[in-house]
Protein backbone atom coordinates (compact mmCIF):
# COMPACT_ATOMS: atom_id res chain seq x y z
CA UNK A 1 0.00 0.00 0.00
CA UNK A 2 0.99 3.63 -1.03
CA UNK A 3 0.53 6.19 1.57
CA UNK A 4 0.48 10.02 -0.43
CA UNK A 5 -0.25 13.11 1.30
CA UNK A 6 -2.59 15.98 -1.09
CA UNK A 7 0.84 17.35 -3.09
CA UNK A 8 1.38 13.68 -4.02
CA UNK A 9 4.40 13.35 -1.94
CA UNK A 10 4.56 9.16 -1.05
CA UNK A 11 5.09 8.61 2.74
CA UNK A 12 6.76 5.94 4.01
CA UNK A 13 8.98 7.07 6.77
CA UNK A 14 7.76 7.71 10.34
CA UNK A 15 10.32 9.41 12.86
CA UNK A 16 9.39 7.83 16.52
CA UNK A 17 10.92 9.21 19.56
CA UNK A 18 10.73 7.04 22.63
CA UNK A 19 12.03 9.40 25.11
CA UNK A 20 12.64 13.31 25.98
CA UNK A 21 15.17 12.44 28.58
CA UNK A 22 18.59 12.21 27.49
CA UNK A 23 22.09 11.91 29.02
CA UNK A 24 23.34 14.99 27.23
CA UNK A 25 22.31 18.78 26.82
CA UNK A 26 23.83 19.30 23.81
CA UNK A 27 23.45 23.48 23.90
CA UNK A 28 21.25 23.62 20.33
CA UNK A 29 18.87 20.82 21.24
CA UNK A 30 17.69 21.51 24.82
CA UNK A 31 17.82 24.46 27.00
CA UNK A 32 20.90 24.43 30.09
CA UNK A 33 18.13 23.51 32.62
CA UNK A 34 17.57 20.59 30.61
CA UNK A 35 13.41 19.73 29.79
CA UNK A 36 10.56 19.74 32.88
CA UNK A 37 10.23 15.98 33.32
CA UNK A 38 6.78 14.57 31.86
CA UNK A 39 4.74 12.19 34.48
CA UNK A 40 5.77 8.97 33.88
CA UNK A 41 1.73 8.78 32.62
CA UNK A 42 2.30 11.00 30.21
CA UNK A 43 4.99 9.05 28.40
CA UNK A 44 3.30 6.25 26.27
CA UNK A 45 4.31 2.58 27.38
CA UNK A 46 5.73 0.49 24.48
CA UNK A 47 2.93 -1.26 24.04
CA UNK A 48 1.26 1.95 22.72
CA UNK A 49 4.36 2.99 20.86
CA UNK A 50 3.90 -0.49 18.86
CA UNK A 51 0.57 0.16 18.50
CA UNK A 52 1.42 3.26 16.71
CA UNK A 53 3.98 1.82 14.54
CA UNK A 54 1.46 -1.00 13.35
CA UNK A 55 -0.78 1.15 12.47
CA UNK A 56 1.53 3.06 10.30
CA UNK A 57 3.20 0.12 8.92
CA UNK A 58 -0.58 -1.12 7.98
CA UNK A 59 -1.27 2.50 5.94
CA UNK A 60 1.90 2.33 3.72
CA UNK A 61 4.75 3.47 6.41
CA UNK A 62 7.90 0.90 5.24
CA UNK A 63 10.74 2.89 7.39
CA UNK A 64 10.79 3.81 10.89
CA UNK A 65 13.90 5.48 13.02
CA UNK A 66 13.34 5.44 16.90
CA UNK A 67 15.05 8.57 18.36
CA UNK A 68 14.37 10.92 21.24
CA UNK A 69 15.56 12.34 23.35
CA UNK A 70 18.40 9.54 23.78
CA UNK A 71 16.83 6.21 22.86
CA UNK A 72 19.28 4.01 24.18
CA UNK A 73 18.40 6.07 28.35
CA UNK A 74 14.98 4.63 28.21
CA UNK A 75 14.77 0.82 30.14
CA UNK A 76 13.73 -2.15 27.76
CA UNK A 77 14.54 -0.64 24.89
CA UNK A 78 16.08 -3.43 23.00
CA UNK A 79 13.40 -5.47 23.42
CA UNK A 80 10.98 -2.83 22.10
CA UNK A 81 13.46 -2.59 19.17
CA UNK A 82 12.94 -6.72 18.52
CA UNK A 83 9.35 -6.46 18.57
CA UNK A 84 9.25 -3.78 16.03
CA UNK A 85 11.47 -5.55 13.73
CA UNK A 86 8.99 -8.32 13.59
CA UNK A 87 5.98 -5.85 12.40
CA UNK A 88 5.19 -7.58 9.00
CA UNK A 89 5.71 -5.19 6.27
CA UNK A 90 8.11 -2.71 7.93
CA UNK A 91 11.54 -2.70 5.46
CA UNK A 92 13.75 -0.45 7.67
CA UNK A 93 14.25 0.16 11.16
CA UNK A 94 16.79 2.55 12.23
CA UNK A 95 18.21 4.24 15.23
CA UNK A 96 19.90 7.79 15.77
CA UNK A 97 21.71 8.22 18.65
CA UNK A 98 24.64 9.92 20.61
CA UNK A 99 26.78 7.27 20.87
CA UNK A 100 27.80 7.56 24.55
CA UNK A 101 26.20 3.87 25.32
CA UNK A 102 25.99 2.25 22.26
CA UNK A 103 30.17 0.83 23.34
CA UNK A 104 27.70 -1.48 25.49
CA UNK A 105 24.37 -1.78 23.54
CA UNK A 106 25.60 -2.09 19.53
CA UNK A 107 25.78 -6.13 19.68
CA UNK A 108 22.25 -6.02 21.30
CA UNK A 109 20.71 -3.94 19.33
CA UNK A 110 22.09 -5.46 16.15
CA UNK A 111 20.61 -8.47 17.50
CA UNK A 112 17.26 -7.26 18.41
CA UNK A 113 16.94 -6.40 14.69
CA UNK A 114 17.98 -2.87 13.75
CA UNK A 115 19.67 -2.43 10.50
CA UNK A 116 21.29 0.89 10.65
CA UNK A 117 22.83 3.62 12.99
CA UNK A 118 22.64 7.18 13.12
CA UNK A 119 25.26 8.60 15.37
CA UNK A 120 25.33 12.01 16.09
CA UNK A 121 29.27 13.88 16.41
CA UNK A 122 29.83 17.56 16.14
CA UNK A 123 33.22 17.06 17.15
CA UNK A 124 36.69 15.74 17.26
CA UNK A 125 38.16 17.68 19.73
CA UNK A 126 37.56 16.79 23.29
CA UNK A 127 36.77 19.83 24.96
CA UNK A 128 34.21 21.40 22.01
CA UNK A 129 32.79 18.30 22.19
CA UNK A 130 32.35 18.32 26.06
CA UNK A 131 31.10 22.51 25.54
CA UNK A 132 28.51 21.94 22.56
CA UNK A 133 27.06 18.73 24.16
CA UNK A 134 27.69 19.98 28.25
CA UNK A 135 29.64 17.45 29.20
CA UNK A 136 29.95 14.45 26.72
CA UNK A 137 32.67 12.09 26.52
CA UNK A 138 34.13 11.73 23.23
CA UNK A 139 35.92 8.54 23.53
CA UNK A 140 32.36 6.95 24.48
CA UNK A 141 31.08 8.08 21.37
CA UNK A 142 34.35 7.18 18.95
CA UNK A 143 33.95 3.96 21.26
CA UNK A 144 30.69 3.41 20.32
CA UNK A 145 30.94 3.52 16.61
CA UNK A 146 33.82 1.00 16.58
CA UNK A 147 31.60 -1.12 18.65
CA UNK A 148 28.63 -0.78 15.97
CA UNK A 149 31.28 -2.12 12.96
CA UNK A 150 32.35 -5.02 15.22
CA UNK A 151 28.42 -6.06 16.38
CA UNK A 152 27.82 -6.34 12.74
CA UNK A 153 26.48 -3.04 11.13
CA UNK A 154 27.26 -1.17 8.10
CA UNK A 155 29.41 1.65 9.50
CA UNK A 156 27.06 4.35 11.04
CA UNK A 157 26.02 7.33 9.36
CA UNK A 158 27.63 10.22 11.63
CA UNK A 159 24.94 13.45 11.96
CA UNK A 160 27.46 16.42 12.70
CA UNK A 161 26.03 20.12 13.61
CA UNK A 162 28.35 22.50 12.10
CA UNK A 163 27.88 26.21 13.93
CA UNK A 164 29.56 28.64 12.36
CA UNK A 165 32.55 29.86 15.69
CA UNK A 166 32.04 27.12 17.67
CA UNK A 167 32.86 23.61 15.48
CA UNK A 168 33.11 24.66 11.78
CA UNK A 169 37.25 24.80 12.10
CA UNK A 170 36.41 21.00 11.68
CA UNK A 171 34.54 20.85 8.18
CA UNK A 172 37.75 19.63 6.62
CA UNK A 173 38.55 17.13 9.93
CA UNK A 174 35.43 15.53 9.56
CA UNK A 175 35.95 15.52 5.62
CA UNK A 176 38.92 13.56 5.80
CA UNK A 177 38.14 11.26 7.81
CA UNK A 178 36.12 9.58 5.12
CA UNK A 179 39.48 8.76 3.45
CA UNK A 180 40.27 6.40 5.57
CA UNK A 181 36.60 5.28 7.03
CA UNK A 182 33.54 3.80 5.65
CA UNK A 183 31.37 5.84 7.13
CA UNK A 184 29.01 8.90 5.72
CA UNK A 185 29.57 11.83 7.41
CA UNK A 186 26.42 14.07 6.66
CA UNK A 187 26.87 17.82 8.12
CA UNK A 188 23.49 18.99 8.87
CA UNK A 189 22.88 23.18 8.90
CA UNK A 190 21.60 24.07 12.50
CA UNK A 191 18.26 24.92 12.58
CA UNK A 192 16.98 26.97 14.97
CA UNK A 193 14.47 25.62 17.43
CA UNK A 194 15.21 27.36 20.22
CA UNK A 195 15.10 30.90 20.13
CA UNK A 196 18.47 31.87 21.57
CA UNK A 197 19.30 35.47 21.72
CA UNK A 198 21.68 35.64 18.41
CA UNK A 199 21.39 32.45 17.11
CA UNK A 200 21.81 33.48 13.76
CA UNK A 201 25.18 33.97 14.05
CA UNK A 202 25.63 29.68 14.16
CA UNK A 203 24.26 29.61 10.53
CA UNK A 204 26.49 28.52 8.10
CA UNK A 205 25.16 27.10 4.49
CA UNK A 206 25.12 23.86 3.06
CA UNK A 207 26.76 25.16 -0.02
CA UNK A 208 29.55 27.22 2.32
CA UNK A 209 30.20 23.60 3.83
CA UNK A 210 30.79 22.27 0.39
CA UNK A 211 32.30 25.05 -0.74
CA UNK A 212 35.05 24.75 1.94
CA UNK A 213 35.63 21.19 1.00
CA UNK A 214 35.60 21.48 -2.66
CA UNK A 215 38.47 24.35 -2.17
CA UNK A 216 41.22 21.34 -1.06
CA UNK A 217 39.34 18.25 -2.07
CA UNK A 218 37.87 17.24 -5.64
CA UNK A 219 33.90 16.27 -4.89
CA UNK A 220 31.91 13.62 -6.43
CA UNK A 221 28.17 13.11 -6.96
CA UNK A 222 27.16 9.69 -4.87
CA UNK A 223 23.88 8.36 -5.97
CA UNK A 224 21.59 7.69 -2.80
CA UNK A 225 19.79 4.95 -2.03
CA UNK A 226 15.99 4.57 -1.38
CA UNK A 227 16.31 5.35 2.31
CA UNK A 228 18.92 7.82 1.86
CA UNK A 229 17.05 10.70 2.80
CA UNK A 230 17.25 14.60 2.39
CA UNK A 231 21.35 14.50 1.78
CA UNK A 232 23.11 15.06 -0.94
CA UNK A 233 25.86 12.92 -1.42
CA UNK A 234 29.42 13.33 -2.59
CA UNK A 235 32.88 10.98 -2.06
CA UNK A 236 36.37 12.45 -2.28
CA UNK A 237 37.80 10.31 -5.44
CA UNK A 238 39.17 7.08 -3.54
CA UNK A 239 37.96 7.96 -0.02
CA UNK A 240 36.16 4.96 1.84
CA UNK A 241 33.27 6.52 3.31
CA UNK A 242 31.42 9.56 1.69
CA UNK A 243 30.25 13.07 2.52
CA UNK A 244 26.42 14.33 2.82
CA UNK A 245 25.20 17.90 3.22
CA UNK A 246 21.71 18.11 4.63
CA UNK A 247 20.19 22.01 3.82
CA UNK A 248 16.98 22.15 5.83
CA UNK A 249 17.43 25.38 6.66
CA UNK A 250 19.20 27.03 2.87
CA UNK A 251 17.69 24.92 0.36
CA UNK A 252 14.79 23.32 1.94
CA UNK A 253 13.65 19.66 0.58
CA UNK A 254 10.51 20.11 0.99
CA UNK A 255 8.67 18.77 -1.94
CA UNK A 256 10.60 15.41 -1.36
CA UNK A 257 9.38 15.20 2.20
CA UNK A 258 8.29 11.81 3.21
CA UNK A 259 7.91 11.81 6.78
CA UNK A 260 5.81 12.15 9.63
CA UNK A 261 6.67 11.64 13.75
CA UNK A 262 5.17 11.26 16.51
CA UNK A 263 6.58 12.32 20.10
CA UNK A 264 6.77 9.75 23.01
CA UNK A 265 4.25 11.58 23.96
CA UNK A 266 2.00 10.88 21.68
CA UNK A 267 1.72 14.15 19.45
CA UNK A 268 1.80 13.70 15.76
CA UNK A 269 3.56 15.95 13.73
CA UNK A 270 3.49 16.41 9.79
CA UNK A 271 6.00 18.63 9.85
CA UNK A 272 8.99 19.42 12.57
CA UNK A 273 8.97 22.80 11.82
CA UNK A 274 4.62 23.15 12.41
CA UNK A 275 3.13 23.97 15.15
CA UNK A 276 0.45 21.69 14.39
CA UNK A 277 0.55 18.37 16.41
CA UNK A 278 -2.30 15.85 16.95
CA UNK A 279 -3.04 14.04 19.88
CA UNK A 280 -3.09 10.40 19.58
CA UNK A 281 -3.94 9.29 22.67
CA UNK A 282 -7.49 9.03 22.36
CA UNK A 283 -6.80 6.61 20.40
CA UNK A 284 -4.32 4.36 22.38
CA UNK A 285 -6.23 4.68 25.39
CA UNK A 286 -8.19 2.44 25.35
CA UNK A 287 -6.38 1.52 21.99
CA UNK A 288 -8.48 1.78 18.22
CA UNK A 289 -6.89 1.08 15.54
CA UNK A 290 -9.35 2.66 13.39
CA UNK A 291 -9.25 5.40 14.19
CA UNK A 292 -5.34 5.60 15.07
CA UNK A 293 -5.35 4.60 11.17
CA UNK A 294 -7.86 7.32 10.43
CA UNK A 295 -5.80 10.45 12.33
CA UNK A 296 -2.58 9.40 10.82
CA UNK A 297 -3.91 9.48 7.28
CA UNK A 298 -5.28 13.37 8.49
CA UNK A 299 -2.27 14.27 9.60
CA UNK A 300 -0.93 13.34 6.32
CA UNK A 301 -3.18 14.48 4.37
CA UNK A 302 -2.67 17.81 6.17
CA UNK A 303 0.83 17.77 5.83
CA UNK A 304 2.05 21.65 5.02
CA UNK A 305 3.54 22.32 2.10
CA UNK A 306 6.74 23.50 3.29
CA UNK A 307 8.44 24.84 6.41
CA UNK A 308 9.09 28.61 6.90
CA UNK A 309 12.75 28.53 8.76
CA UNK A 310 15.35 30.77 7.32
CA UNK A 311 18.16 32.28 8.76
CA UNK A 312 16.78 35.75 8.72
CA UNK A 313 13.42 34.19 10.37
CA UNK A 314 10.77 32.07 11.42
CA UNK A 315 7.44 31.64 12.65
CA UNK A 316 7.37 28.64 14.55
CA UNK A 317 6.93 28.62 18.73
CA UNK A 318 10.17 27.78 20.68
CA UNK A 319 11.03 24.17 20.86
CA UNK A 320 13.17 21.41 22.33
CA UNK A 321 14.47 19.68 19.44
CA UNK A 322 14.74 16.75 22.07
CA UNK A 323 10.84 16.49 22.51
CA UNK A 324 10.25 16.00 18.83
CA UNK A 325 13.25 14.05 17.80
CA UNK A 326 14.86 15.91 15.54
N1 LIG B 1 19.92 11.85 21.09
C1 LIG B 1 19.99 11.36 19.76
C2 LIG B 1 21.08 12.03 19.00
O1 LIG B 1 21.60 13.07 19.46
O2 LIG B 1 21.43 11.53 17.93
C3 LIG B 1 18.70 11.42 19.00
C4 LIG B 1 17.83 12.63 19.15
S1 LIG B 1 18.51 14.14 18.44
C5 LIG B 1 17.20 15.28 18.81
C6 LIG B 1 18.35 13.80 16.71
C7 LIG B 1 19.20 14.68 15.82
O3 LIG B 1 18.73 16.01 15.88
C8 LIG B 1 20.68 14.72 16.19
O4 LIG B 1 21.46 14.34 15.08
C9 LIG B 1 20.90 16.17 16.53
O5 LIG B 1 22.19 16.59 16.20
C10 LIG B 1 19.84 16.86 15.72
N2 LIG B 1 19.51 18.19 16.21
C11 LIG B 1 19.05 18.53 17.43
N3 LIG B 1 18.87 19.86 17.52
C12 LIG B 1 19.23 20.38 16.33
C13 LIG B 1 19.29 21.70 15.79
N4 LIG B 1 18.93 22.75 16.52
N5 LIG B 1 19.71 21.85 14.52
C14 LIG B 1 20.08 20.79 13.77
N6 LIG B 1 20.05 19.52 14.22
C15 LIG B 1 19.63 19.31 15.48
FE1 LIG C 1 20.42 14.72 23.66
FE2 LIG C 1 20.56 14.17 21.06
FE3 LIG C 1 19.53 16.48 21.90
FE4 LIG C 1 22.10 16.11 22.17
S1 LIG C 1 20.99 16.19 20.23
S2 LIG C 1 20.71 16.89 23.78
S3 LIG C 1 22.22 13.99 22.56
S4 LIG C 1 18.67 14.50 22.28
Amino acid sequence: MQLSDSLGRNINYLRLSVTDRCNMRCFYCMPKEGIVKKKHEAVLSYEELQLIAEAAVGLGIEKIRITGGEPLVRAGIVGFLERLARIPGLRHLALTTNGLLLADMAADLYRAGVQRLNVSLDSLDPKIFSDITRGGDLKRVLDGLDAAERAGFPPPKVNVVIMRGVNDAEILDFAEMTLAKRNSIRFIEYMPAIKEEGWQRYCISGNEILQRIADRYTLEQVDKGKYAGPSRDFRIPGAKGSIGIITAVSGHFCNECNRIRVTSTGQAKGCLFSDQKTDLVPFLRPPDLEQLQKTLREIVMTKPERHGISCDGYAHQNFAMSQVGG
